[in-house]
């Protein structure tokens, strides 16, 4: 026979649009040490928003114009805010050979010029450089080079989600640690995680990074709990004991790969799960 406590879990799991991929799951939630999470459209709304632009030797219109052109090529959140921003005053022009560099940005031709849109790492690598006042800004930034210069940068802002904070103070009181990994500079991970109180914050991470950091806290005998939205956060989630995916922005790969899914996409349903598990072991034990 079942055991009357499965039922009690499970009732408030998926009453609160929780769902469990098998009941091991709820009893794997119990003895969690840590909770490791990504930051855009898990901790943040993932929806950015173009704040300022920032031009050098460049005219403003310009500079939008061939930056929209490349992003209109990529999903990325960042890339649709770009577009949508352009779209209201030009035309957002054809590019060529658009290349996208995982975790950096893109690169592509347009109007003949040689553009790239990305994060400071991507001029980096080409050896493109950049005024140092760009890498102290505490948001996030795309920068922009025309024909191997540096054209000027557009600050992209997102916003933390409304129960962030209280899922993060409800996790503390339940005795687990709490990490944050994230593919956006370091100054705007420190920030957020400084706004949440997380634990610790690692920033400037791309996909093998975030393997890495929770392959690391899992050799140090710590039961993790990986909660990610993005086709990049898949190979994560299969890692951890416990790989919870936000269901509603989420890719289908990480929803896949996940053994939990949050359907609404609150971080204090994470707490609602934990909670269900505890709330079942005391009924079967
Ligand atoms: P995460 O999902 O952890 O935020 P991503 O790997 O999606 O990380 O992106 C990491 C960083 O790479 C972004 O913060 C941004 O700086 C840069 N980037 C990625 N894609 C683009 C893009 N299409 N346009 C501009 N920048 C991008
Ligand atoms: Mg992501």
């Amino acid at each position: 026979s079942i055991p009357l406590g499965y039922f009690g879990g499970i009732g408030l799991a998926s009453r609160n649009g929780i769902l469990f991929k098998g009941s091991n799951f709820l009893d794997i939630l119990t003895s969690i040490d840590m909770v490791i999470m990504d930051k855009t459209g898990t901790l943040t709304k993932g929806v950015f928003k173009v704040q300022e632009v920032v031009t050098a030797d460049i005219d403003q219109q310009d500079l939008i114009s061939l930056t929209a052109a490349i992003e209109n090529n990529s999903t990325h959140p960042i890339a649709k805010a770009i577009v949508k921003y352009a779209e209201r005053n030009i035309k957002i022009l054809k590019a060529e050979n658009v290349e996208e560099v995982a975790g950096h940005g893109l690169k592509g031709t347009v109007d003949g010029k040689v553009v790239l849109a990305g994060n400071t790492k991507l001029l980096r690598k080409d050896s493109i450089s950049y005024p140092a006042s760009v890498d102290e800004l505490v948001d996030t930034v795309v920068v922009v080079a025309v024909n191997h210069e540096y054209a000027g940068y557009l600050t992209i802002a997102d916003e933390i989600k409304e129960d962030a904070v209280t899922a993060i103070r409800e996790m503390h009181d339940l005795g687990i640690q709490t990490v944050m990994l994230s593919g956006d500079k370091q100054a705007v991970v420190n920030k957020v995680a400084q706004m949440l109180s997380i634990d610790k914050a690692f920033g400037g991470l791309l996909p093998e990074g975030k393997v890495q950091h929770v392959q690391q806290f899992k050799d140090t005998g710590k039961r993790i709990a990986f909660v990610g939205d993005g086709v990049n956060d898949a190979p994560v989630v299969a890692l951890a004991d416990a790989g919870i995916a936000m269901g509603g922005l989420g890719s289908d790969a990480t929803i896949e790969t996940a053994d939990i899914v949050i359907q609404n996409d609150q971080p204090s349903r994470i707490v609602t799960a934990i909670k269900a598990g505890k709330i079942t072991k005391q009924v079967v034990w």
